[in-house]
């Protein structure tokens, strides 16, 4: 799928040939790749989005400090972004330029480290179960165990309020509800699935190319057609019972567009799966929902593509301090925010 380089804020989503392009509707429609060059605002974003000449991988200027690129002929801007992350973009915009164009980084919590490894836990009953292999809850009370202790990634034990022996208990109950409650509700058909890139043409140059597999996202048949179960871990997945899908879509709908696009099918919809990491590890399943048109929008109102393809080309990044994530340790851009309420 390609987003076409025009300016008006008309768009039409049409199907075809069982996947979803972008067309163009509207009276008055400007190409950009027309322009005789760049703009300085198409240059901002352009640096601010990744381009290879700007003057260090940590540097943290204002938009202004990169309008002038002083490479001969760079004007053009590739960015490959995993789909993984795509949803976090519009959870706040700010913190994603910090993390995956300007290269921050913090160290993971328990909390990150628990949800990680309880996923590796049910993925892998999942994945055994797609296999046509004998697996246990046990078998995968083992991986969740294995991933807990030798994590791949650093760690910061003494950052969180849960200790890793609690974590461990908590993510043992977790999988085992999992593997015998939640699991035998769905027919999977993908787990961990490999994506096709899917290609976004923001104008002036800069294009972003969403690639990776759908990470904790399966793939499941119902009645309906296909959907798109997205396990979440937190402490908050779970409201009185319910599983919480606010601010899920653009994550889930991600999904649905690029399962569309590898597998040239539609998709039926999006669900939660809530395991909640507080004390009483509640678990829910939501019900299905289409995040798709979140992403693409319809006639009257642009979907959250079509923003992020504006944005990208302005180099806005907006702040977002009512994140959930707004936090030292979930942002790694928070010790140099201004935009922090805390
Ligand atoms: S501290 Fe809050 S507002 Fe600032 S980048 Fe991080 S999440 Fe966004």
């Amino acid at each position: 799928m390609r987003i076409s380089n025009c300016l008006s804020t008309r768009w039409k989503l049409c199907a075809v040939r069982n996947f979803t392009v972008v067309v163009l509707r509207g009276a008055v429609h400007e190409k950009l790749s027309e322009r005789s060059g760049p703009t300085p605002a198409d240059l901002a974003g352009h640096h601010r989005s990744g381009c290879i000449h700007r003057c260090d991988s940590r540097c943290d200027r204002s938009a202004e400090g990169h309008s002038l690129c002083e490479h001969e002929g760079c004007g053009v801007s590739n960015l490959t972004i995993r789909a993984s992350a795509f949803g976090g973009f519009f959870d706040c915009a700010y913190r994603f330029e910090g993390t995956y164009l300007l290269g921050m980084k913090n160290a993971a919590g328990v909390r990150t480290l628990l949800g990680s490894a309880t996923h590796s836990g049910t993925a892998a009953f999942d994945a055994a179960h797609l296999r046509g292999e004998d697996i246990t809850p046990d078998d995968a009370a083992g991986v969740f165990v294995d991933a807990l202790r030798n994590p791949e990634y650093d760690v910061d034990v003494a950052g969180d309020d849960l200790s890793l022996k609690e974590a461990e208990r908590i993510g043992l109950t977790l999988t085992a509800k999992y593997c015998t409650e939640i699991a035998p509700q769905f027919q999977y058909t993908a787990v961990e699935m490999t994506l096709t890139p899917l290609e976004i043409d923001c104008g002036g140059g800069v294009t972003i190319t969403l690639t990776g597999t759908m990470d904790r996202a399966r793939a499941a048949e119902t009645d309906a057609g296909t959907i798109i179960p997205d396990v979440k871990t937190g402490s908050k997945v779970v409201s009185n019972g319910v599983a919480n899908i606010k601010a899920r879509s653009a994550q889930t709908g991600t999904y649905q567009l690029m399962y569309e696009h590898t597998m040239k099918e539609p998709t039926a919809g999006a669900q939660i799966i809530a395991l909640g990491t507080s004390s009483k590890t509640p678990v829910a399943v939501s019900p299905v929902f289409d995040a798709r048109r979140v992403l693409v929008g319809n006639e009257q109102t642009p979907g959250l593509i079509q923003l992020a393809a504006d944005m990208f080309r302005a180099g806005t990044f907006p702040p977002n301090p009512s994140s959930v994530l707004c936090s030292k340790r979930y942002c790694a851009r928070w010790s140099r925010c201004i935009y922090r309420e805390d």
